[in-house]
């Protein structure tokens, strides 16, 4: 099977490969080219209420959610066969999405997949009941357990920016834990699930209305997931501004809501640390994948006495990852996702300077660059933390350098944000490092270059970055329900 010439413009309704109802269409466009690689489903409210009637009847009427065995040889079957597409699946992934190639074989594509098959093997190795016991109440003796059991429908909305990484890292646990799923992924990037969606359908023993794929132009579609009452729990990963509406509309049936939202981390550099080093890796950071990472340390805590020594390391390294094409295996900036998300980075820019701020690199388009959603690597200095381009989310490659006063200052300026997903530590002596990272009140943190990422590692967010964690076991349980249950000792 060829994706693209078995055509991408499907969703996948109740086991069936179709087209959207009604028949509409969207572009999905190469973010480096500019060009239209081809057509998505246009999916509508009426597609949307079938997928959700779909996976609430493959819950409630089949053995999906009590059948391990059924579901672990099912998502052993979709890991394989995503693997055995890797190489079509990675150059539509640079395509679509402008995510490095170099990317691809990491977290854009390979890392995710990877992560399907610890999703199989938690399910198969998990304690769905444990005894706790007898006890006696009021003269009764009881035996008292714990049952683990799947939530029921998951209504699942991702984002653009790693569409394999966030779109599997829910599928997986979910469809583990023995949930039907309806996922209505971003309308910049419909392949990358789409794509899923074929391989599944055709590929996998996947009951029918067990995975929904909704692929749509128009966000009131995801919307649906949020007030329909068949669905149990969403599970939502894009902008805290969004996460909030999804929140708010949840409320109504008072369904669960897991998010994973927006960051503003700091990367502090102490005064003991290898500020070269620790500078280099700060400007690799941010232009990796130009910035369109919801975890990418975006603003830069230097300690003052040493801040133009960082200046300069962080100038060095951006002037060295220009933006270039994504194909090319040795770029690491590619392109913004579309013109708005670079419209939107380039308005930032002219905030900076509004605010005091100047650039000690970049600050604009690139001259090589005519064609194509790439902004220039930029280091912004010249403004406090209490700048609205060092408070914002940015989703660029733009990084915010920042002088500190010492290891307690420096924690006050990172966690003086609405956000708390991720930070990093860098210093000279490991215990006093820790020291810092432990005060940081985020959901991950790297130390001295450490790089938490991974498939068994639960990931989320502090504060206004989210409400639970996904990956890991903890990312599983966050799709089951806990039952106690007592019978007569
Ligand atoms: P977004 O919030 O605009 O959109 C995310 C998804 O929500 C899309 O599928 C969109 O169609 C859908 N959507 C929009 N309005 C909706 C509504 N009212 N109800 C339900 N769904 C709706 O985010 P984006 O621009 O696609 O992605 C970038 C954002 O995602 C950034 O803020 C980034 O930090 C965040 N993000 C967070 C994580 C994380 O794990 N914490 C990971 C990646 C991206």
């Amino acid at each position: 099977m060829s994706l693209e010439t078995d055509g991408l413009d499907v969703l996948l309704v109740d086991g069936k490969l179709t087209a959207a109802s009604g028949g509409a269409t969207f572009e999905t466009i190469d973010p480096a080219t500019e060009e239209a690689l081809g057509l998505a489903a246009d999916g509508t409210a009426t597609d949307m209420d079938a997928a959700i009637g779909a996976a609430r009847r493959a819950f409630d009427e089949t053995s999906w959610s009590t059948d391990v065995e059924l579901r672990v040889r099912c998502l052993r079957q979709l890991h394989d066969a995503l693997v055995a597409h890797g190489e079509e699946m990675r150059a539509l992934t640079t395509a679509e999405v402008g995510a490095p190639a170099f990317l691809t074989t990491g977290p854009q594509y390979d890392g995710p997949v990877g992560d399907l098959a610890f999703a199989a093997d938690t399910a198969e190795g998990y304690r769905w009941r444990t005894d706790l016991g007898t006890s006696t109440v009021m003269g009764i003796d009881s035996r008292r357990f714990l049952e683990r059991e799947a939530v029921g429908v998951v209504g699942a909305v991702t984002p653009w920016n790693f569409p394999h990484q966030i779109n599997l890292a829910k599928l997986g646990p979910a469809l583990a834990a023995g949930n039907t799923v309806v996922l209505k992924p971003a309308p910049d990037t419909p392949w990358a699930a789409s794509a899923v969606a074929r391989i599944a359908a055709t590929e996998t023993d996947l009951p029918a209305g067990v995975l929904n794929v909704v692929t749509s132009s128009d966000h009131a579609v995801g919307a649906q997931l949020s007030t329909d009452p068949r669905v149990d729990l969403v599970s939502f990963t894009g902008s805290t501004a969004t996460g909030k509406k999804v929140m708010a509309a949840a409320s109504g049936t008072l369904k669960r809501v897991f998010l994973e939202l927006g960051g503003k981390s700091a990367f502090v550099v102490l005064d003991d640390a290898d500020v070269a080093a620790a500078c280099g890796l700060a400007a690799f950071t941010v232009c990796t994948h130009a910035g369109q990472g919801c975890a990418i340390t975006t603003r830069l805590l230097l300690p003052r006495a040493r801040f133009d020594e960082g200046v300069d390391a962080v100038a060095a390294t951006m002037a060295a990852l220009a933006p270039g094409d994504p194909t090319d295996p040795g770029t690491i900036c590619g392109p913004l996702i579309s013109s708005a998300q670079r419209d939107r980075v380039l308005g930032y820019l002219d905030l900076a300077r509004e605010e005091g701020g100047s650039f000690a690199c970049g600050g604009g388009r690139p001259a090589d660059r005519e064609v194509g959603f790439f902004v220039e690597p930029t280091l912004v200095v010249g403004v406090g933390n209490e700048a609205r381009v060092a408070q914002e989310e940015i989703f660029g490659p733009v990084l915010v350098a920042i002088p500190h006063d010492g290891d307690d200052d420096a924690v006050r300026i990172a966690n003086d944000s609405i956000y708390g997903l991720s930070g990093a530590v860098h210093g000279g002596d490991l215990d006093r490092a820790r020291a810092v990272a432990s005060r940081l009140r985020t959901g991950t943190v790297g130390i001295n270059g450490g790089i938490w990422y991974g498939g068994d590692v639960p990931f989320g967010g502090y504060k206004q970055s989210g409400l639970g964690r996904e990956m890991g076991v903890l990312g599983f349980e966050e799709y089951t329900e806990a039952k106690s249950v007592a019978e007569p000792a």
